[in-house]
């Protein structure tokens, strides 16, 4: 253990995906006392629920990979999901991290005990701790849709994220609801299997045409031989994506946000059926809703076998969707409809000071101070919770500059600065506003329906430039906490 690290320093991590797995090293490596608490039976989070067919992270394998573990291995630029998921098996084991963490186990309360925080898990057990972080990530409840009749559809069905591998797909006739990130995916990567697929597009996409890139041997060998080549590589694109991409996004008439439009109409282009083409044509700005990446999905949706629906639903019968008069005879039915990004760490029951309910705090929609901290919840963080930077970029940094941020907080605790870590109501008030203020003039906020939006449809993702959470981040304002205990 680390000298001057006290024993009563003992955190909970609940999650064990990349950003738990991340708490887990950190922890290990300044010698805190920690458990995992993980809800399945291996790390990995969305990686390890999504296993759809064609799923691959379009974020490049370079920058989402953590900074301190650099893989010199990726087999492509953007790598498929299986290896994103064996790249965070294999870094929790090389860490020594497994040992932490409780499988299924899942965190069913926290309750604050006024000076540590009560953990129960579905298994009964009752622990206290003095610091929780909550790395439960934000995609991870699917969201089905509400659709007449869904439940009388006589075939499988399933969401994308609960995809059932002992369902044959090869020659049948497949349905397919939603076209985000997800649906794009499965679509290019099941058209040529399946005898006719139904493609049913609420809204088009802007899809962004990337280039399959597949690294040689001889370019991973360069990686594995020469450090600072996969060090600079990712300095790089880190600050292409977060000073540039991640920046942009904020202004909702940004120059390199109609550079990335003018790409995708290029890549429109290319589809030849007129009326084809105008249906998949979006009526909104680009990277309003999330970017969709693909190099192949204009492609798969040419294909004879291929159907872009974009009369509306109206109720699933036995057989199929039915639009209008038409009925879609399907075989199997798949649901790419997302997520529920409000629950956060929810549906578990969090009680902090005074008896206040996280559910109640959150009752409008979830929120939290620098992405991080509630008042009333002391000693309490969240990794890429409300607020957090998303997009098409790397969660990982984020988590990793949330994770340096707790810390951070922890030693001024130990250094007796404040007596616990409770952010005020003043400045989780002020920084909701300012940043609520600030979402209206965001890329997001031009017109579009998206799961970026609150209930109120204002973003709730972080609406500043980058650099302003690399600030926040490295330097914690810790005149914003609460400096006496009650
Ligand atoms: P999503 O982006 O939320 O898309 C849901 C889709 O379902 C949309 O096309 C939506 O239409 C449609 N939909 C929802 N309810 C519907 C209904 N009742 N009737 C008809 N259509 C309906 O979900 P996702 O594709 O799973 O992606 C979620 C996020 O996961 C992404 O934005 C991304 O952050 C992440 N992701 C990342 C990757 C990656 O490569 N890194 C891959 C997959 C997912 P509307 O557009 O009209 O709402």
């Amino acid at each position: 253990m680390r000298q001057g690290v006290e024993n009563n320093h003992t955190f909970a991590v609940i999650g064990a995906g990349m950003s738990g797995v991340l708490a887990g090293i950190k922890l290990k490596e300044a010698g805190y006392r920690f458990q995992i608490f993980e809800k399945a039976d291996r790390v990995g989070g969305t990686w390890r629920e999504n296993t759809y067919p064609g799923i691959a992270c379009d974020v490049p394998s370079h920058i989402y990979s953590y900074s301190f573990e650099l893989n010199p291995d990726w087999s492509e630029f953007t790598s498929p999901g299986s290896e994103v998921q064996e790249y965070f098996e294999g870094v929790s084991k090389r860490y020594g991290i497994e040992p932490y963490i409780r499988f299924n186990e899942a965190v069913t309360r926290c309750t604050w005990m006024g000076d540590k925080w009560e953990i129960e898990t579905e298994k009964g057990h009752v622990e206290k701790f003095r610091w929780v972080i909550a790395a439960t990530g934000i995609l991870h409840h699917p969201k089905y849709p509400d659709i007449q009749g869904i439940d009388q559809f006589q075939g499988p069905i399933f969401h994308t994220a609960r995809w059932d591998h002992d369902v044959e797909i090869k020659g049948k006739r497949v349905g397919l609801i939603g076209t985000g990130s997800s649906g794009v995916q499965i679509t290019a990567a099941i058209a040529p299997e399946v005898e006719k697929l139904s493609v049913f597009q609420r809204t088009a996409q802007w899809i962004v045409p990337n280039e399959r890139v597949v690294y040689t041997e001889e370019e991973k060998e360069a990686f594995r031989t020469d450090a600072d080549l996969l060090q600079n590589l990712h300095v790089e694109m880190s600050n292409a994506f977060n000073d540039g991409f991640a920046t942009s996004v904020i202004d909702g008439n940004s120059e390199l946000l109609d550079g990335i439009q003018e790409r995708c109409l290029e890549a429109l282009e290319t589809v030849q059926d007129l009326e084809l083409k105008e249906k998949l044509r979006p009526t909104y700005k680009a990277a309003c809703k999330r970017l969709v990446v693909s190099h192949n999905f204009y492609d798969a949706v040419q294909r004879e076998n291929v159907d872009i629906v974009t009369e509306s639903i109206d109720h699933i019968e036995q057989t199929g969707v039915r639009t209008g008069e038409t009925l879609h005879e399907l075989d199997v039915l798949v649901l790419a409809t997302g997520f529920h990004v409000d629950a956060f760490m929810r549906p578990m029951n969090i009680t902090g000071r005074n008896g206040i309910v996280l559910d109640d705090v959150w009752k409008d929609w979830p929120s939290a101070y620098l992405s991080i901290a509630v008042p009333e919840f002391p000693n309490f963080f969240m990794l890429n919770g409300p607020n957090s930077p998303v997009g098409n970029f790397s969660l990982i940094q984020t988590a990793e500059m949330q994770f340096d941020y707790v810390l951070k907080i922890v030693d001024h605790v130990k250094q007796g600065d404040i007596n616990e870590a409770v952010i005020t109501q003043e400045a989780y008030e002020r920084f909701d506003a300012e940043r609520y203020e600030a979402a209206k003039g965001t890329v997001w906020a031009t017109g579009c329906n998206s799961w970026y939006l609150d209930n109120n449809g204002v973003p709730f993702a972080w609406p500043f430039p980058f650099s302003r959470f690399r600030e926040e981040m490295n330097a914690p304002k810790i005149e914003d906490y609460e400096t006496t205990a009650t």
